[in-house]
């Protein structure tokens, strides 16, 4: 899958893909993501930005045989995924090493030293790497790296002609992810069978998690659940863990059998090891008034913080795990701290699907001080919601109906589950996350098809799950996915 012209790019199995905007691109390139320079020290004629040395290894721009610098021959089955978080550049890569089969990460680096530099010989991040991508020959011998491939020597043309036929605007998704073996498939099908193939999809998830939530209800109650899957919903991507871990530890029935919203309050924030003793911390005005009375509670209740690991780097100041949390204690209690109790009630109120999409949407937008602040010291430039709207539909969709669908079939309460199944099929689209922008570009060509066809969160998890139970499980290697075999769109007929 190469550009064969400036304007064009010619995808397998012969699907035209014209991209007018590659036409000048090289400006846009120079002032945005690829910084091209002649650089006489080098040797190497000119250096260039590690963002185009990754574009080079995404798209594969390599011609005649590919040998790491200790001789092993390289056969890149799949470049992998483009890493635009912390970690490797490129994960669940498929190579064979002397024809050895091989799944792991890419790292590039134009100086092969780089390794050393930035410490990844020592961060167990880097540990699945297989194969280290550099453009500069080492001047002295290395070791402990992984297979070192330079590619300097190895483009399929020169140089000023590749950064003429990359273009930025198709940057960072759609030459991160490149289109798989299926995308002419989605691409002859039409709408209305795309359409029904992500719905079935995106059902069969819906009842996954509604399956994942019976079993949870009958391990620890209705109220737990919903506890423990609201707190892991707002650990979103990064603190996932730590929230979750903290809902199973400080358990819901010890929070109700406290005295008080102060003491819950304690057990939570201290349990999270977030509370600052405030006779040694500088803290903001309105903290200063309140935590030394939520830090004696928390003193005598005589606990010790919970080993949790917060991650904080890489993150913006809204999604601090304090704002988070102070989100969910305002939500408890709100709820009155029976979080079963009150959805139930909730539900029953609501006449139709979209009447429960509304009360549930209305009940997540919570107002604490924590709209002002990142942590008991630091505020925020401008106060923001502690829940915006579109992580509050993150929570209805992911555990709110399916907490309700499931909670519904234990009771038989039939009006119920077809409301809560009605309202996740009739959900507006859901944020977009990269797990679903690379699902586009693996599937759809031009992937700007997205914005007639995910026009609902059901629409959106189908193409997910779609992604994550081929691509992903298998590493992006088309070759042996039974996905295209599988005549996926012909078994759905017309109206089907
Ligand atoms: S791995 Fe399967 S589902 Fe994914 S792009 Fe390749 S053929 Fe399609």
């Amino acid at each position: 899958m190469h550009a064969t012209s400036p304007a064009t790019v010619q995808f397998r199995a012969g699907l035209p893909y014209n991209c007018a905007a590659l036409t000048g691109a090289f400006e846009t390139l120079c002032g945005g993501y690829l910084h091209i320079m002649d650089n006489s020290e080098t040797g190497d004629g000119f250096q260039c930005s590690e963002r185009f040395l990754q574009v080079l290894w995404n798209e594969r721009r390599f011609c005649g045989e590919l040998v790491t610098l200790d001789g092993r021959k390289v056969e890149v089955v799949a470049p992998g995924t483009w890493n635009v978080e912390s970690g490797p550049d490129f994960r669940d890569a498929a190579l064979r090493l002397d024809g050895v089969l091989l799944y792991g990460d890419i790292e590039v680096h134009r100086d092969p030293f780089d390794w050393y530099r930035h410490g990844h010989d020592r961060d167990p991040a880097y540990d699945k790497v297989i194969l280290h991508v550099v453009w500069q020959t080492p001047t002295r011998q290395i070791a402990d790296m992984p297979p070192c491939l330079v590619i300097s020597g190895l483009l399929d043309g020169p140089w000023q002609r590749l950064t003429e036929e990359l273009n930025a605007e198709l940057y960072p998704y759609a030459r991160r992810v490149g289109p798989g073996a299926c995308a002419l498939q989605w691409a002859l099908a039409d709408d209305g069978r795309v359409v029904r193939l992500l719905e079935i999809a995106g059902s069969i998830r819906f009842e996954e998690k509604v399956t994942r939530m019976q079993r949870a209800i009958i391990a620890t109650g209705l109220g737990q659940a919903v506890y423990e899957g609201l707190f892991e919903a707002l650990g979103y991507k990064a603190n996932r863990e730590p929230f979750r871990c903290l809902a199973q530890q400080v358990r819901l029935a010890y929070l109700q059998s406290l005295g008080g919203e102060r003491a819950r309050e304690a057990a939570l924030f201290g349990g999270a090891g977030l509370l600052p003793d405030p006779s040694v911390t500088r803290l903001a005005p309105v903290w200063a008034e309140r935590l030394p009375a939520i830090w004696d509670q928390w003193w005598r209740q005589g606990l010790s913080p919970l080993s949790l690991s917060w991650r904080r780097s890489g993150m913006r100041p809204l999604n601090s795990p304090e704002r988070r949390l102070g989100a969910g204690v305002a939500l408890l209690t709100r709820w009155d701290w029976h979080p079963d109790e009150w959805l139930l009630r909730t539900a029953a109120a609501a006449d139709s699907p979209g009447a429960l999409l509304r009360v549930l949407d209305e009940a997540l937008d919570v107002h604490t001080p924590w709209s002002g602040f990142r942590t008991f010291a630091a505020g925020l430039g401008r106060p923001a919601a502690v829940l915006g709207q579109p992580r509050r539909r993150d929570i209805v969709a992911n555990v709110l109906l399916p907490a309700l669908c499931a909670a519904a079939r234990q009771a038989a309460t039939a009006t119920l589950e077809r409301h809560a199944t009605e309202a996740f099929r009739s959900m507006a689209s859901l944020q977009c996350n990269r797990q679903v922008n690379e699902a586009v570009h693996r599937f759809l060509v031009p992937p700007s098809r997205a914005r007639t066809l995910l026009t609902r969160a059901c629409l959106q998890q189908g193409i997910l799950s779609l992604y994550r139970s081929f691509c992903l499980l298998l590493h992006g290697n088309c070759r042996i996915c039974p996905f295209t075999g599988a005549g996926a769109f012909a078994q759905l007929s017309d109206g089907n």
